[in-house]
């Protein structure tokens, strides 16, 4: 029913199509009125048809469905843009051959001597038709006039020649000293292999290396990765580590009213060494969070606390050690002490059991319980560790690494894989929790294919390697209404109701009913933020096809 009275004009009015509103009762409606930035009305056609103002824009939905704005609970956006006009992306990229089109192409574009790059966000897993890695003689081929560095996940690099050289690795000579021992592959005779392995202390050597966007270009980098997200259905993020160069840039579009994608900051200084963890302790002092508003805003102490407990990404086991912890505990008691939320990377068994020892005393002096800490990525989190966490308030960020990275897991972990992340087991504990990337270097970016991997258990490119599936109304929640809450903004997003921030999608096909398979090649043909058209399929040369019927 809608809630506005009859004398509230609508500016705008969707009308004919399935709203999957995502509301607490996962309510269906044919229409939904706007106002300004928000939703007014949500009902029938019948009901909303008569809110309209006389000049109000009507967008006749064809029956399609459409879903609240997708939000990301944790994404490194703003790191992104940095490179992001100059990377080859293979987010979405399920074919060896298409990626190859896509080297060839970019070297001949960016012309003799350019990287071709990319910093992670695949796997070669992922390429269906000849899941393989790269090698250094294929890569000469196919690029022989650029070097290239093709950074998989977080797990190795593939180089060619004229990227090995640019690096300063030779064949038969000592390895430069900026790169972690043995990670240069070599074979017996000294020749360099094309590949740089070795999680992130190893890649890092080579990621450092390559070009950033100049800084007059950052601006135009911003809005090439604000349009990819918008048209894979992005609407908002948890951005851990906001770089304040490209935030300024993001500030700036919202005073003008055109902020495309809602932010939110997951920020802080993390001690690395013992040395630092006085000064971490006086910086939270300092710290001021929710100084913003439902476009952008500070909101987390995170992602990091204490550096050396930081799970690298490709590790099989942890052994957190008591002065690690005691360092740990020190700098999470003054989080505490300041009364601030925590969003803490956190990933392995043993880890998480630290971790929650450490919370469980902390709270006892400086209770967490209203605080809404969040461990995330939580790959290996278990059933007793989810009881501890709802017990002291906690939430869940669950960014399943898996959905890119799933083969090399399964190589490491064997079978406990299958159940990395434990989605079900999440689900069933009631824990507040939400689903997220990591992305843009340690998993892909599209939201679809997140929900497919939750919903069929495949990783990109269509391979099970997760026994913990949920339902698609789940997966939905906590891509959309859980996320709102892991981003402090409940009030704000996260469902389309009345009285909250227009951020929708239309869908080229129905999310509820279409086959589970092709949950991942769903794409919004219209993109909506605070009642703005940010992306709109039928304006994009990518689009032949008028999406839905807009009279202006
Ligand atoms: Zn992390």
């Amino acid at each position: 029913m809608p809630l506005a009275s009859q004398q509230t004009t609508a500016d705008m009015i969707l009308s004919n199509g399935k709203i999957i509103t995502v509301d607490d009762r996962f309510t269906i409606a044919q229409a939904v009125a706007i106002k300004g930035d928000r939703f007014i009305a949500v009902g029938t056609n019948q009901e909303i048809a008569p809110l309209a103002a006389p000049n109000a824009r009507r967008i006749d939905l064809r029956g399609r469905a459409v879903i609240p704005g997708l939000i990301d609970n944790h994404l490194h956006l703003l790191r992104a843009a940095t490179t992001w006009q100059k990377e080859l992306r293979f987010d979405g990229v399920d074919s060896r051959k298409q990626a190859v089109q896509m080297l060839r192409a970019r070297a001949k574009s960016v012309g003799p001597g350019q990287w071709v790059y990319n910093i992670g966000g695949w796997a070669y897993q992922q390429f269906a038709d000849d899941p393989k890695p790269f090698t250094r003689a294929e890569l000469d081929e196919i690029a022989p006039e650029n070097p290239v560095a093709l950074q998989e996940s977080y797990y190795q690099v593939f180089l060619n020649s004229r990227g090995l050289k640019a690096l300063g690795i030779e064949d038969n000579a000592p390895d430069p000293a900026e790169f972690l021992k043995g990670s240069i592959q070599r074979d017996a005779s000294g020749k360099a292999l094309g590949i740089v392995k070795g999680d992130i202390a190893g890649t890092r050597a080579v990621a450092n290396k390559l070009p950033r966007v100049a800084p007059d270009q950052l601006e135009a980098s911003s809005v090439a990765l604000v349009e990819d997200m918008n048209r894979a259905g992005l609407t908002a993020a948890g951005v851990p580590g906001c770089n304040a160069d490209v935030l300024e840039i993001f500030q700036r579009w919202k005073a003008a009213g055109r902020l495309n994608i809602r932010v939110f900051c997951i920020d802080g200084a993390a001690a690395g060494t013992p040395q630092q963890v006085d000064r971490s302790i006086q910086q939270i002092a300092q710290m001021k969070l929710f100084q913003g508003d439902s476009y952008i805003d500070s909101i987390f102490f995170g992602e990091s606390v204490y550096g050396p407990l930081h799970d690298p990404m490709f590790a099989l086991k942890s052994s957190p050690q008591p002065d690690q912890l005691d360092a740990w505990r020190r700098i999470a008691m003054a989080i505490a002490k300041a009364g601030m939320p925590l969003h803490v990377h956190a990933e392995l068994h043993d880890t998480i059991d630290a971790f929650l020892d450490q919370i469980e005393a902390i709270n006892k002096e400086h209770p967490v319980k209203n605080l809404r800490w969040a461990l995330a990525h939580v790959n290996q989190i278990n059933a007793s560790q989810l009881e501890r966490m709802k017990n002291l308030g906690m939430s869940a960020v669950v960014n399943p690494w898996a959905v890119i990275n799933g083969g090399i897991m399964h190589e490491g972990f064997g079978d406990g894989a299958y159940d990395m992340p434990p989605l079900r087991t999440i689900q069933n504990s009631g824990i507040e929790w939400g689903l997220g990337t990591d992305g843009t270097a340690a998993n892909q970016t599209l939201p679809f294919t997140t929900l497919y991997f939750a919903v069929t258990g495949k990783m990109a490119g269509g391979t099970k390697v997760l026994r913990q599936t949920i339902s698609r109304e789940d997966a939905l929640i906590a891509h959309t209404r859980n996320n709102a809450y892991l981003v402090f903004q409940e009030g704000n997003l996260g469902s389309i109701q009345p009285g909250k921030q227009a951020d929708l999608l239309v869908l080229d096909r129905d999310y509820l009913t279409v086959p589970a398979d092709q949950i991942k090649d769903i794409k919004p043909v219209m993109t909506m933020i605070a009642g703005r058209i940010v992306y709109d399929a039928h304006t994009s040369v990518a689009q032949a096809s008028r999406p839905v019927s807009v009279q202006r």
